[in-house]
């Protein structure tokens, strides 16, 4: 076989710390030369923040933050920026905060140093995303890559285990839509068959135990894999539904992809036999859709999109809104019976076919 492929690799510290993200941080904001720390955490993550950022030379803590970083929300988070003087921005949270501190340098050029408490994994991808007006739009810029990751499990252990596992399958996402996506190449593929098999035996330990470090910190391992991979691989139709649904209903983002994925898995995987194969063997099942099927049966996960909020009278405009983004290089032609199908399965949550 010949190899032909292009693959970019963005330039980007971690570090694994696990129970030692205030010693991992410290070691950071000291080797970047920082003395102004702009702190970005969620109310619901600002204790989690704290644990981590005392004795750093913090500016200011600020905790505006909302999902898919509205404008109106980032342009207070620069104000702060730049009313504090920060040399250094470090985002404590999920994809949410992440978001909000990748805002942040898109306009200002800050470093940013991320300490991720959810398995989005945002925090490895040069993706930037706003909305205003009920339209996301996303872009890519080096700027907002963050410099360093500190993960540290001992601060996930606190995610609830539902919006653990509907993060967990969004990171599962990240995975096997880096499979067919634009970009899709060997080396991503590589990064997104290891995150499934991790996910699929760590993801059912964090329902077994929320308090299980070990299960926690393979969740982050294989969130930053899948992210990674992602950014690679680029946008495939999974990513583009979910995207148009989130911009079109405001939809919780995890949950959303956890609905979404064993439709497109269902639609795609006959047609994409080596992921077929590599997501078979990544959940030790014999096809990759009844693997899937297992799996979200053992984590109970959210299987709804009525459930989330979207409506019967949402899917004209949803289906719409996809086709006219849906990848060309999609295994299978994504037309209108097609797409119209599996979202009203996804709404209904019936099975995938
Ligand atoms: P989120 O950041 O909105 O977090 C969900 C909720 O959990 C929030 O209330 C948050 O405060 C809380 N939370 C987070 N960590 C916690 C913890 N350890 N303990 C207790 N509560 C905690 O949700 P998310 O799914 O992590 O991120 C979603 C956002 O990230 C979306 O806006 C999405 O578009 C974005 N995202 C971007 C990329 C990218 O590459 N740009 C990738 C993935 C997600």
């Amino acid at each position: 076989m010949t190899r032909s492929f292009v693959h970019d690799t963005l330039g980007q510290r971690i570090r694994f710390a696990t129970g030692d993200a205030a010693g991992a941080l410290a070691a950071e904001v000291e080797e970047l030369g920082a003395q102004r720390v702009l702190v970005l955490a969620a109310p619901s993550e600002s204790a989690l923040a704290g644990r981590i950022t005392d004795g750093l030379p913090v500016a200011r803590v600020h905790d505006e933050v909302a999902m898919h970083v509205p404008v109106a929300v980032a342009e207070l988070a620069r104000a702060v920026a730049t009313e504090v003087d920060a040399d250094l921005v470090v985002s404590v949270g999920g994809g949410s905060t992440t978001g909000l501190a990748k805002a942040v340098a898109l306009t200002s050029g800050l470093p940013v140093v991320a300490v991720p408490t959810t398995y989005a994994g945002s925090e490895a991808t040069d993706v930037w995303g706003l909305t205003q007006d009920g339209r996301k739009t996303t872009g890519s810029d080096p700027r907002v890559l963050p410099r360093c990751v500190v993960y540290d499990a001992s601060l996930t252990t606190s995610l609830p285990v539902d919006l653990s596992v509907a993060s967990g399958l969004n990171a599962l996402a990240h995975c096997v839509d880096s499979l067919w996506a634009p970009r899709a190449d060997p080396i991503n593929a590589a990064l997104a068959t290891e995150g499934a098999r991790v996910l699929a035996r760590a993801l059912p330990a964090v329902v077994a135990d929320g308090q299980d470090l070990e299960a926690r910190e393979e969740l982050l391992y294989a969130a930053y894999l899948s992210a990674v991979a992602f950014a690679s691989a680029g946008s495939g139709l999974h990513h583009k539904i979910c995207h148009v649904l989130g911009g079109l209903r405001d939809l919780p983002h995890a949950p959303t992809h956890a609905v979404v994925l064993p439709h497109v898995l269902a639609l795609n995987a006959p047609a994409a036999p080596d992921a077929e194969a590599r997501l078979a063997e990544a959940f030790g099942s014999a096809t990759a859709l009844g693997g899937l099927a297992a799996l979200r049966e053992r984590v109970d996960a959210p299987r709804s999109l009525g459930a989330l909020g979207l409506e019967e009278e949402h899917l004209p405009a949803a289906v719409e809104a996809v086709l006219e983004v849906a990848p060309p290089s999609n295994p299978v032609p994504v037309t209108r019976p097609v797409l119209e199908q599996l979202l009203r399965r996804a709404l209904e949550g019936s099975e995938p076919s």
